[in-house]
């Protein structure tokens, strides 16, 4: 009978937030496939748990998926753990994930620390409705794309970034959303030095203009504000008529001009203006 690959979340910062659920799934594991051994040795060392290790991640992941895939087909049990917080989030674990489901492989998620809702739900954002947006490419061109394409955005953003590309890309959200938009810079998540500055993008670039920034962040940006919806009245339309006409139009070609403008029915706008 085929095994199991179980996705393990892990601390981001604080390694107290480890669940009693993510040891035992650890402690039951045949093996483990970790981003990278030497973190997962530490924190398998905290726990007092000895496993065999395996790594996987960006640049091996073709050829070590199929490995494990086969040791789970025989029997083994896998559990997947990233270098801090929830596998197949951001990670290369959403390719073993792909793999595993393609080979009717039972794949199962514990629940714990994941850095997008940690920092989402202390960011003072809206909550109710949001974006993964995950890390920006490097490339220029297609990280100016990636951000047009969510001017319209009205969802609350998250992204992941790292510290030392932090400015550049708070210089172009706010070259493309604005520079008063509101943004939650959460760095440092769970750790001694946890911090949550809530200014502008604007703001932002001036703060890490004066001092570098350091440690891990979560940006949640705000969504765009929705468009306010015109609701033009007849009694616009006609003054719009009556202005129209004083500059010599003719109330046919008025009406016709301000019904389109306005998008309201000709006939209302022609009632309205022999009414005025
Ligand atoms: N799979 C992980 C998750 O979703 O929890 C994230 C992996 S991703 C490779 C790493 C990114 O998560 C970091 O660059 C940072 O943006 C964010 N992150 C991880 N730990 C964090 C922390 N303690 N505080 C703030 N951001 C953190």
């Amino acid at each position: 009978m085929a095994g199991m690959l179980y996705l393990v979340p892990t601390p981001i910062g604080n390694l107290s937030d480890i669940s009693i659920r993510c040891r035992e799934t650890l402690e039951k594991a045949d093996f483990i496939a970790a981003e990278d051994t030497r973190v997962s040795s530490k924190l398998l060392n905290h726990l007092g748990i000895k496993k065999s290790l395996i790594s996987y991640f960006e640049h091996n992941k073709a050829q070590k998926g199929d490995v494990i895939v086969q040791r789970i087909l025989a029997g083994e049990t896998c559990v997947l753990v990233s270098d801090a917080g929830s596998p197949a989030i951001s990670d290369p674990g959403e390719d073993l994930v792909k793999q595993c489901v393609a080979a009717g492989i039972t794949v199962s998620a514990i629940p714990g620390p994941c850095a997008l809702v940690t920092a989402l739900s202390i960011s003072g954002q809206a909550t109710g409705r949001f974006c993964f947006e995950g890390f920006l490419s490097t490339a220029k061109k297609s990280r100016k794309e990636h951000l047009e394409s969510l001017i319209n955005e009205q969802r609350t953003m998250i992204f992941y970034e790292a510290p030392h590309k932090l400015l550049k890309t708070l210089e172009d959200m706010a070259a493309v959303f604005g520079g008063d938009r509101p943004i939650s810079l959460c760095r440092e998540l769970t750790k001694l030095y946890e911090e949550v500055i809530r200014t502008t993008l604007q703001g932002a670039v001036e703060l890490y203009n004066n001092q570098p920034p350091k440690g891990e962040y979560v940006l949640v940006v705000a969504g765009a504000e929705p468009e306010k919806e015109v609701t033009a009245t007849a009694e616009d339309a006609a003054k719009h008529v009556a202005q129209l006409m004083e500059q010599g139009f003719s109330r046919k070609d008025a009406v016709k001009q301000v019904a389109a403008e306005l998008n309201l029915p000709k006939n209302v706008v022609y009632d309205a203006s022999l009414e005025n």
